[in-house]
C-alpha cells in the first residue's frame, strides 16, 4: 500500500534486528570473560521466615554502560542458540565455587538450584560438566538441584528421562520450574524421576483471593501430593498468600515476602545451624 520505500524500511530493519541479535551474543560471551556477569541467591523457605532449606542461583548481568540487564532480557535470546550452554556453564562453576567456599569456611551448606535450559539438559554435555566439577570442587551431589522447565519434555521424553537418571545418580536433585505453564502430561510426570514442583509465580499473585488461581494451587499441590513429590511457591510477595498456600498443604516458599535475591556475602550470614533445617 505505501509503495517500495516502506518494503525498504521493513528489509533494512529486518537485517538490523538480526545484526543486533548477533551482536547481543557476541557481548554476552565476551562479557562472560569479562566478570560482568555475577550470581545472587533466593532463599527457599520451610514454613516460617527462619527456616532456609535451599537457595537458587540467579544470574545478573552488570553491563558498563547499559547498566542492570535482566536474565528475562538476554536469556531467551541465549536460549536460541548454545550460547545458553555457556551461560549454564558459567553459572553451575560460579555455583561450585560458592558453595566450596562455605564449605571450607565450614558453614551449614543447603543445596543450591541452578537454572538448566531444555537445550543443554538433551545435549551429551551437561553430565559430564557437572561430574567433572563435582570432583574438582570437592562438593557432593546432594548440595545441587537442577531447575528445568516443562517445554523440554515435550520434545525428548525419552532423552530427558535418561539424563535425569544419570543425574539422580550423583545425588543431585531436579525440580520442575513455572509448573502449570508449560505442557507436561501425567504420564511423563510419572515417569521422570523428579523431587519437586515450583507453582509459577503466575498462580500465586492471586491464589490468596479466591480466584481461579487459587483453585490451580489447590491442584497442582493434589498433583505433587499424589506423585509424591516436594511443592514449592515461587513468587510469594505476602503473608495472606503464604497462608493460602499453607492451608492447601504447600509449605515451602520462595518470594519477596520472605527473602529477595540478595548477593553472595548477604546469603552467608543465613547459613548457620539456627537458618537451616
Ligand atoms: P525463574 O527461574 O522463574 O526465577 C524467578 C524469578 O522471579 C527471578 O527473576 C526472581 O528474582 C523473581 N522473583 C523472586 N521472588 C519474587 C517475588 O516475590 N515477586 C516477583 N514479582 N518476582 C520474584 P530473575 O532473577 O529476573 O530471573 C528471571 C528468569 O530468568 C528466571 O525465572 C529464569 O527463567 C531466568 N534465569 C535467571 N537466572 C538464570 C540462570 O542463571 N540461568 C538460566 N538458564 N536462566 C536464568
Ligand atoms: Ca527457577
Ligand atoms: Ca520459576
Ligand atoms: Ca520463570
Amino acid at each position: 500500500e505505501k509503495g517500495r520505500d516502506n518494503a525498504q524500511f521493513f528489509t533494512s530493519d529486518m537485517t538490523n534486528i538480526a545484526t543486533q541479535k548477533f551482536g547481543f551474543e557476541k557481548e554476552i560471551k565476551e562479557s562472560l570473560a569479562l566478570e560482568q556477569f555475577f550470581l545472587v541467591y533466593q532463599p527457599k523457605v520451610l514454613k516460617e521466615k527462619h527456616r532456609i532449606i535451599g537457595l537458587e542461583a540467579l544470574i545478573r548481568w552488570q553491563h558498563p554502560t547499559k547498566g542492570m540487564i535482566s536474565p528475562a532480557e538476554f536469556i531467551p535470546i541465549a536460549e536460541e542458540s548454545n550460547l545458553i550452554i555457556h551461560i549454564d556453564e558459567w553459572v553451575l562453576n560460579q555455583t561450585f565455587i560458592q558453595l566450596q567456599a562455605w564449605q571450607d569456611e565450614g558453614r551449614t551448606l543447603v543445596p543450591i538450584a541452578v537454572n538448566i535450559s531444555g537445550r543443554h539438559l538433551v545435549s551429551d554435555g551437561l553430565v559430564t560438566y557437572i561430574a567433572k566439577k563435582m570432583d574438582f570442587y570437592g562438593i557432593e551431589g546432594r548440595w545441587l538441584e537442577l531447575e528445568i522447565t516443562e517445554g523440554v519434555f515435550l520434545h525428548d521424553i525419552e532423552r530427558c528421562i535418561e539424563v535425569m537418571a544419570q543425574l539422580k545418580a550423583l545425588g543431585i536433585k531436579i525440580s520442575i520450574d513455572d509448573f502449570g505453564t508449560g505442557y507436561s502430561s501425567l504420564s511423563y510426570l510419572k515417569r521422570l524421576p523428579l523431587d519437586t514442583l515450583k507453582i509459577d509465580q503466575s498462580f500465586v499473585g492471586e491464589c490468596a483471593e479466591h480466584t481461579e488461581d487459587t483453585k490451580i494451587c489447590e491442584t497442582i499441590i493434589h498433583l505433587a501430593q499424589s506423585l509424591k513429590l516436594r511443592i514449592v511457591a515461587e513468587g510469594v510477595e505476602t503473608a495472606p498468600q503464604a497462608d493460602m498456600l499453607m492451608s492447601l498443604g504447600c509449605y515451602i516458599f520462595q518470594g519477596y515476602h520472605f527473602y529477595k535475591p540478595m548477593l553472595a556475602k548477604d546469603t552467608a550470614l543465613l547459613l548457620t545451624k539456627d537458618h537451616v533445617v
